[in-house]
C-alpha cells in the first residue's frame, strides 16, 4: 500500500482525499519511482480544488511534478537507484502523478536528476521553477541579454515569479518585480529585484503603446497585465506568457508587435521536448542560488496539501511549496 491524494468525481460529486492504494492500481509505466518530495503547483491546486478541469480521468492521483528514486526499470535508461525528475507530460492530469509515495511512469518522462541538486531542492524548484528557467532560454535564445535593459517580472511572488528573479539577477540582468502584495518588497528584493512595482499599475487596461521601458519579460498573469506590459515593450523587446493568473483573455492590439517589433514567446513546460528540459535541468542546477531556494520554500507534508490547495489559488501562498510525501 502507499499513500496518495486522489480525486474523485462521482455522482457525489468532485473530492480530493488523501488515501491509502494498493500498489497493484498503479497505472502502465516502465519505471516505478519511490516519490521523495512533490511540490504544491497551480495547477495542482486547480486540480485538487475542481475549480477548473484540470483532471481528465478519474480517480486520478494529483501533482504534476515530483522527485523521487527509481525502484523498478524495464528501460535501459535508468537503472534502481537512480535520482530522477518529472514534470508535466500530463501527470497528475492524466496520469496518476506526485501527491503520492509511489508512481509509475513511462522513461522517457523522466529527466535525470542533475548530481548538484537534492530531490528536496528539485521539488522546491518544481514545474514553477523549471518554467522560469524556460522562459528565461527564451529570452536568452532571443538575444536578451543583460545589457539590453530591466526585465520585469509579473506575480512576483509565486513560484514562477520568485524564482524567475532569483536566477535572472544571479545572472546580471537588472529585475523589476510586479506584485499585488505591498508588504513582500523585502521578500522580493532578498531574491534579486532592483525594484518593485505594485501590480495595480497594469491591471487597468491601457494604451496600446505607452514609453519604452522593458528588453524583456517572464509574465506569469496575462490579461491586461500582459497587454499593458507588450505595450511598454523596448524596441524588439520580448515578452515570454507562460501563465494566467490574473486570466486567460490577452486585450491587447498589434501595436507592439507591427510597430516596435516585439516577439512574444508562449512557454509551456508540460510537452516541453525532452532536450529543452535536460537544458534546463541543467541550467538550474548552476544558475541558482541554493541559499535562495531556502528564501522561497516552505514545507508541508501530504496530509496538508489539500487544505493548503486554497489558499494557494487564493493567491495566498509565497513563493513555493515542497511536499514531502512520506509525511
Ligand atoms: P503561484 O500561485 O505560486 O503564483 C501566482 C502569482 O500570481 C501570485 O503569487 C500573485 O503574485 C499573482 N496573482 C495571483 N492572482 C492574481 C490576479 N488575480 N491578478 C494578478 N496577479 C495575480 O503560481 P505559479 O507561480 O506556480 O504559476 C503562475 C502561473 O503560471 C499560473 O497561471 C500557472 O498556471 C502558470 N504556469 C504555467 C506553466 C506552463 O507550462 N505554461 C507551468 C507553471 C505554471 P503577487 O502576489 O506577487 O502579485
Amino acid at each position: 500500500m502507499f499513500n496518495g491524494v486522489l480525486i474523485n468525481k462521482d455522482e457525489q460529486g468532485y473530492s480530493a482525499a488523501l488515501t491509502p492504494i494498493e500498489e497493484s492500481r498503479l497505472p502502465e509505466g516502465d519505471v516505478k519511482v519511490k516519490i521523495d518530495y512533490s511540490t504544491l503547483n497551480y495547477k495542482d491546486g486547480l486540480a485538487i480544488t475542481g475549480k477548473a478541469p484540470v483532471v481528465r480521468s478519474f480517480p486520478m492521483i494529483a501533482g504534476i511534478d515530483f522527485a523521487g528514486t527509481v525502484l523498478e526499470s524495464a528501460s535501459p535508461k535508468f537503472r534502481p537507484g537512480d535520482a530522477v525528475v518529472l514534470n508535466g507530460w500530463g501527470v497528475g492530469e492524466k496520469h496518476w502523478g506526485g501527491l503520492a509515495q509511489l508512481a509509475a511512469v513511462k522513461a522517457d518522462w523522466l529527466v535525470p536528476l542533475p548530481s548538484a541538486l537534492t530531490q528536496r531542492q528539485a521539488m522546491s524548484i518544481g514545474t514553477a521553477g523549471y518554467t522560469a528557467m524556460l522562459c528565461i532560454l527564451m529570452l536568452e535564445r532571443h538575444g536578451v541579454t543583460p545589457d539590453k535593459g530591466e526585465i520585469i517580472v509579473t506575480g512576483a511572488s509565486g513560484g514562477v515569479g520568485s524564482i524567475a528573479i532569483a536566477i535572472l539577477s544571479k545572472l546580471g540582468y537588472t529585475v523589476v518585480a510586479v506584485t499585488g502584495r505591498a508588504n513582500e518588497p523585502d521578500y522580493l528584493k532578498s531574491l534579486g529585484a532592483a525594484e518593485v512595482l505594485d501590480r495595480s499599475l497594469f491591471t487597468e487596461p491601457g494604451k496600446p503603446l505607452t514609453s519604452e521601458r522593458w528588453a524583456g519579460a517572464v509574465d506569469t498573469v496575462g490579461t491586461h497585465v500582459l497587454a499593458n506590459i507588450c505595450a511598454s515593450m523596448r524596441y524588439r523587446g520580448v515578452v515570454t506568457a507562460c501563465g494566467l493568473a490574473g486570466g486567460r483573455d490577452f486585450p491587447s492590439t498589434v501595436a507592439p508587435f507591427i510597430l516596435r517589433g516585439v516577439t512574444l514567446v508562449g512557454v509551456d513546460s508540460v510537452m516541453c521536448p525532452y532536450a529543452d528540459r535536460v537544458e534546463a535541468w541543467g541550467r538550474l542546477a548552476n544558475d541558482l542560488d541554493p541559499s535562495k531556494l531556502d528564501l522561497v520554500t516552505s514545507e508541508i507534508g501530504l496530509s496538508e496539501a489539500i487544505p493548503m490547495a486554497k489558499g494557494l489559488l487564493e493567491g495566498k501562498v509565497r513563493g513555493r511549496i515542497v511536499v514531502d510525501v512520506n509525511r
